[in-house]
């Protein structure tokens, strides 16, 4: 448990039991492998803990990054956080974003949530900004609205927005709301249309946006944002 609240390794917080500076209900316990439940005190060195078994960070991905917890070749999303994070070891992300896709990523040990999150049954809506090849058509609004026929499936209706065209480019920016998450999915909706993705960016998972969290950096959800998820 103290480990998991992040006061060290295992290696470290045993040596810090040994030495007596752990309390649980006002006694000292000197054995590491002393059962504790959530509702105890426990005090280390004058500091109350507040143990938490479930965290949650949004993370603003960069390109680059693989949504996974490890790989042998590559760098992955966890090697964006710090290891002393409580409960490192357990973080996962909640579904994944394509290596170069940026923008926000929820990681979470809450495997029950994950999977809430993820289940097709909660419809859970995901913004994507996407900057395209070709000057989108205000037409294809109202086909993705209808959903699309892709060769394994036909997508969910989808909300597009045309945020801007570039003529002198033959590039545009829209916004694609999608409430399903198939492998490359936006990618290829558009490409269905002749619009290859150049870059994509997920803006909001839910009702969380990344505010301004910058590149590359993570903060905890707040409660407010953890109580509109469950
Ligand atoms: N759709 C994609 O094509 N890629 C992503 O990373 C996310 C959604």
């Amino acid at each position: 448990m103290l480990s998991e609240s992040g006061f060290g390794s295992r290696k470290e917080v045993k040596a810090l039991i040994k030495r007596g500076e752990v309390s649980v209900n006002d006694t000292v316990v000197k054995d590491a492998g002393a059962n504790v439940q959530p509702v105890d005190r426990i005090n280390i060195a004058g500091i109350d803990v507040n143990y938490q078994p479930f965290q949650y960070y949004l993370l603003n991905k960069p390109a680059g990054y693989l949504s996974a917890t490890k790989d042998n070749h590559m760098q992955t999303v966890l090697d964006l956080l710090p290891t002393d994070l409580p409960h490192y070891r357990d973080l996962a992300p909640v579904g994944r974003l394509d290596r170069d896709t940026t923008g926000l990523l929820l990681l979470t040990n809450d495997g029950q949530l994950t999977h809430q999150l993820l289940s097709p049954k909660y419809h859970v809506a995901k913004v994507y900004r996407a900057l395209v090849t070709g000057i989108v058509a205000t037409e294809l609004i109202e086909i993705l609205a209808k959903g699309v026929k892709l060769s394994d499936f036909t997508t969910q209706p989808a909300q597009l927005k045309i945020v801007s065209q570039d003529s002198e480019q033959q590039q545009s920016l829209v916004e694609l709301t999608i409430t399903e998450g198939k492998y490359h999915q936006v990618k290829r909706m558009l490409a269905a249309f002749d619009h290859e993705v150049l870059q994509l960016e997920r803006v909001q998972f839910g009702l969380l946006t990344l505010t301004d969290l910058p590149r590359g950096q993570y903060r905890e959800l707040t409660s407010t944002e953890l109580a509109a998820l469950k």
